[in-house]
Protein backbone atom coordinates (compact mmCIF):
# COMPACT_ATOMS: atom_id res chain seq x y z
CA UNK A 1 0.00 0.00 0.00
CA UNK A 2 1.51 3.55 -0.94
CA UNK A 3 0.52 5.91 1.89
CA UNK A 4 2.09 9.38 0.76
CA UNK A 5 1.45 11.58 -2.42
CA UNK A 6 3.13 11.11 -5.52
CA UNK A 7 5.24 13.38 -7.94
CA UNK A 8 5.30 11.90 -11.46
CA UNK A 9 7.94 14.14 -12.99
CA UNK A 10 9.34 13.83 -16.53
CA UNK A 11 9.33 15.59 -20.18
CA UNK A 12 6.33 16.41 -22.22
CA UNK A 13 4.68 13.02 -23.57
CA UNK A 14 6.54 10.44 -21.04
CA UNK A 15 3.63 8.71 -19.68
CA UNK A 16 2.98 10.45 -16.84
CA UNK A 17 -0.75 11.13 -17.20
CA UNK A 18 -1.38 7.89 -18.19
CA UNK A 19 0.80 6.47 -15.30
CA UNK A 20 -1.19 8.55 -12.67
CA UNK A 21 -4.42 7.55 -13.93
CA UNK A 22 -3.59 3.80 -13.72
CA UNK A 23 -2.26 3.85 -10.34
CA UNK A 24 -5.71 5.81 -9.20
CA UNK A 25 -7.77 2.97 -11.38
CA UNK A 26 -5.34 0.13 -8.96
CA UNK A 27 -6.19 2.28 -5.80
CA UNK A 28 -8.39 4.35 -4.92
CA UNK A 29 -6.69 5.93 -2.40
CA UNK A 30 -5.80 8.87 -4.70
CA UNK A 31 -6.34 11.70 -6.43
CA UNK A 32 -5.25 12.86 -9.74
CA UNK A 33 -3.86 16.53 -9.99
CA UNK A 34 -3.07 17.40 -13.34
CA UNK A 35 -2.69 21.18 -14.01
CA UNK A 36 -2.27 20.25 -18.04
CA UNK A 37 -6.12 18.96 -17.46
CA UNK A 38 -7.50 21.97 -15.28
CA UNK A 39 -5.91 24.10 -17.70
CA UNK A 40 -7.37 22.18 -20.81
CA UNK A 41 -10.69 22.03 -19.11
CA UNK A 42 -11.06 25.78 -18.68
CA UNK A 43 -9.96 26.66 -22.73
CA UNK A 44 -12.81 24.55 -24.04
CA UNK A 45 -15.04 25.96 -21.68
CA UNK A 46 -13.81 29.50 -22.47
CA UNK A 47 -13.37 30.18 -18.42
CA UNK A 48 -11.48 33.88 -17.74
CA UNK A 49 -8.68 31.64 -16.75
CA UNK A 50 -8.97 29.43 -19.88
CA UNK A 51 -9.12 33.07 -22.22
CA UNK A 52 -6.13 34.09 -20.43
CA UNK A 53 -3.56 31.41 -20.91
CA UNK A 54 -5.00 30.09 -24.52
CA UNK A 55 -2.17 31.82 -26.13
CA UNK A 56 0.70 30.48 -23.66
CA UNK A 57 -0.23 26.77 -23.96
CA UNK A 58 -0.30 27.33 -27.91
CA UNK A 59 3.38 28.31 -28.31
CA UNK A 60 4.63 25.59 -25.89
CA UNK A 61 5.35 27.73 -23.19
CA UNK A 62 4.44 27.50 -19.33
CA UNK A 63 1.41 29.68 -17.68
CA UNK A 64 2.89 31.55 -15.27
CA UNK A 65 3.61 30.53 -11.83
CA UNK A 66 1.36 32.58 -9.73
CA UNK A 67 -1.42 31.43 -11.51
CA UNK A 68 -0.49 28.10 -11.60
CA UNK A 69 0.17 27.47 -7.77
CA UNK A 70 -3.09 29.72 -6.84
CA UNK A 71 -4.75 27.11 -8.75
CA UNK A 72 -3.09 24.02 -6.96
CA UNK A 73 -3.64 25.27 -3.75
CA UNK A 74 -7.59 26.15 -4.44
CA UNK A 75 -7.61 22.07 -5.63
CA UNK A 76 -5.47 21.29 -2.28
CA UNK A 77 -8.36 22.66 0.34
CA UNK A 78 -11.15 21.33 -1.61
CA UNK A 79 -9.71 17.41 -1.31
CA UNK A 80 -10.45 14.66 0.73
CA UNK A 81 -7.79 14.65 3.31
CA UNK A 82 -8.30 10.75 3.93
CA UNK A 83 -6.57 10.32 0.44
CA UNK A 84 -3.38 11.23 -1.37
CA UNK A 85 -2.36 12.96 -4.48
CA UNK A 86 -0.57 12.17 -7.80
CA UNK A 87 0.77 15.32 -9.18
CA UNK A 88 1.19 15.38 -12.68
CA UNK A 89 2.63 17.93 -14.80
CA UNK A 90 2.91 19.99 -11.13
CA UNK A 91 5.76 21.04 -10.08
CA UNK A 92 7.41 22.70 -13.38
CA UNK A 93 9.59 25.29 -12.20
CA UNK A 94 11.92 25.84 -9.55
CA UNK A 95 9.35 28.42 -7.60
CA UNK A 96 6.39 26.14 -8.17
CA UNK A 97 8.62 23.61 -6.24
CA UNK A 98 9.51 25.74 -3.38
CA UNK A 99 5.97 26.97 -3.48
CA UNK A 100 4.66 22.97 -2.69
CA UNK A 101 7.37 22.40 -0.08
CA UNK A 102 6.41 25.03 1.84
CA UNK A 103 2.53 24.23 1.85
CA UNK A 104 3.81 20.96 2.82
CA UNK A 105 5.63 22.00 5.46
CA UNK A 106 2.98 24.78 6.70
CA UNK A 107 0.25 21.88 6.29
CA UNK A 108 2.11 19.20 7.78
CA UNK A 109 1.51 17.20 5.39
CA UNK A 110 3.94 13.93 4.56
CA UNK A 111 6.46 14.65 2.12
CA UNK A 112 5.69 12.94 -1.19
CA UNK A 113 7.40 10.39 -3.17
CA UNK A 114 9.61 11.82 -6.29
CA UNK A 115 8.80 9.55 -9.42
CA UNK A 116 10.84 10.61 -12.45
CA UNK A 117 10.14 8.53 -16.05
CA UNK A 118 13.26 8.59 -18.10
CA UNK A 119 12.66 8.83 -21.57
CA UNK A 120 14.58 10.01 -24.40
CA UNK A 121 13.38 13.20 -27.08
CA UNK A 122 13.05 11.40 -29.96
CA UNK A 123 10.61 8.99 -28.21
CA UNK A 124 8.87 11.59 -26.72
CA UNK A 125 8.45 13.70 -29.98
CA UNK A 126 6.65 9.71 -31.86
CA UNK A 127 4.43 9.49 -28.81
CA UNK A 128 3.29 13.26 -28.52
CA UNK A 129 2.55 13.10 -32.36
CA UNK A 130 1.13 9.96 -31.80
CA UNK A 131 -1.32 11.62 -28.52
CA UNK A 132 -2.56 14.81 -30.74
CA UNK A 133 -4.65 12.54 -33.13
CA UNK A 134 -5.77 10.44 -30.62
CA UNK A 135 -6.59 12.79 -27.65
CA UNK A 136 -7.44 16.18 -30.07
CA UNK A 137 -4.60 17.84 -27.85
CA UNK A 138 -4.35 20.96 -30.21
CA UNK A 139 -1.90 21.95 -28.69
CA UNK A 140 0.60 19.41 -29.42
CA UNK A 141 -0.20 19.01 -33.41
CA UNK A 142 2.37 21.40 -34.53
CA UNK A 143 6.21 19.79 -34.97
CA UNK A 144 7.66 23.19 -33.37
CA UNK A 145 5.36 23.08 -30.75
CA UNK A 146 6.52 20.17 -29.06
CA UNK A 147 10.39 21.21 -29.89
CA UNK A 148 9.36 24.37 -27.87
CA UNK A 149 7.61 22.16 -25.26
CA UNK A 150 10.73 20.06 -24.92
CA UNK A 151 13.13 23.50 -24.84
CA UNK A 152 10.95 24.83 -21.99
CA UNK A 153 12.03 21.28 -19.95
CA UNK A 154 14.99 21.58 -20.62
CA UNK A 155 15.06 25.01 -19.19
CA UNK A 156 13.20 25.17 -16.85
CA UNK A 157 11.83 21.93 -15.65
CA UNK A 158 14.65 19.71 -15.55
CA UNK A 159 16.34 21.09 -12.99
CA UNK A 160 13.99 19.75 -10.48
CA UNK A 161 15.69 16.61 -10.66
CA UNK A 162 18.30 17.96 -9.38
CA UNK A 163 16.93 20.35 -6.13
CA UNK A 164 14.66 17.55 -5.25
CA UNK A 165 17.78 16.06 -3.78
CA UNK A 166 18.45 18.58 -1.31
CA UNK A 167 14.88 17.57 0.03
CA UNK A 168 13.60 14.26 0.01
CA UNK A 169 16.09 11.40 1.30
CA UNK A 170 17.14 9.07 -1.90
CA UNK A 171 14.49 5.99 -0.86
CA UNK A 172 11.62 8.69 -1.52
CA UNK A 173 13.06 9.16 -5.51
CA UNK A 174 12.18 6.75 -7.87
CA UNK A 175 13.63 6.81 -10.87
CA UNK A 176 11.75 4.71 -13.79
CA UNK A 177 12.86 3.21 -17.85
CA UNK A 178 10.07 5.57 -19.49
CA UNK A 179 10.65 3.45 -22.81
CA UNK A 180 9.32 0.60 -21.27
CA UNK A 181 5.47 -0.58 -21.79
CA UNK A 182 2.98 1.09 -19.25
CA UNK A 183 1.78 -1.61 -17.35
CA UNK A 184 6.12 -2.69 -16.83
CA UNK A 185 6.29 1.11 -15.96
CA UNK A 186 3.31 1.05 -13.23
CA UNK A 187 4.43 -2.32 -11.73
CA UNK A 188 8.28 -1.11 -11.63
CA UNK A 189 7.15 1.83 -9.45
CA UNK A 190 4.58 -0.25 -7.27
CA UNK A 191 8.05 -2.77 -6.83
CA UNK A 192 9.53 0.30 -5.57
CA UNK A 193 7.66 1.86 -3.32
CA UNK A 194 6.36 -1.20 -1.64
CA UNK A 195 10.19 -2.21 -0.93
CA UNK A 196 10.84 0.90 0.50
CA UNK A 197 11.26 1.29 4.18
CA UNK A 198 9.85 4.92 4.10
CA UNK A 199 6.34 3.68 2.78
P1 LIG B 1 2.19 16.79 -20.87
O1 LIG B 1 1.22 15.75 -20.42
O2 LIG B 1 2.53 16.71 -22.31
O3 LIG B 1 3.38 16.92 -19.98
P2 LIG B 1 0.49 18.78 -19.69
O4 LIG B 1 -0.89 18.32 -19.99
O5 LIG B 1 1.02 18.47 -18.33
O6 LIG B 1 1.45 18.20 -20.80
O7 LIG B 1 0.61 20.37 -19.93
C1 LIG B 1 0.15 21.00 -21.10
C2 LIG B 1 0.46 22.50 -21.02
O8 LIG B 1 -0.19 23.08 -19.90
C3 LIG B 1 1.94 22.86 -20.81
O9 LIG B 1 2.66 22.89 -22.02
C4 LIG B 1 1.82 24.24 -20.16
O10 LIG B 1 1.55 25.26 -21.09
C5 LIG B 1 0.61 24.09 -19.28
N1 LIG B 1 1.00 23.59 -17.93
C6 LIG B 1 0.70 22.38 -17.40
N2 LIG B 1 1.21 22.24 -16.15
C7 LIG B 1 1.84 23.40 -15.89
C8 LIG B 1 2.58 23.89 -14.77
N3 LIG B 1 2.77 23.14 -13.67
N4 LIG B 1 3.10 25.15 -14.85
C9 LIG B 1 2.92 25.90 -15.93
N5 LIG B 1 2.25 25.52 -17.02
C10 LIG B 1 1.71 24.28 -17.02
Amino acid sequence: MITRDIILFGKPGSGKGTLGKNIIKADTGFLHMSTGDIFRDNMKRETELGLEIIEVMDTGELVNDELTCAIVEDWLEQIDENKYVIYDGFPRTEHQLHWLLVYYHENNRKLPFFVEIDISDEIVIERITQRAIEQDRPEDQKPYIIKQRLNVYDSQTNIIKELIHEYLPPEQIIKLDGTLPMKKVHNSMLQTIERNPIG
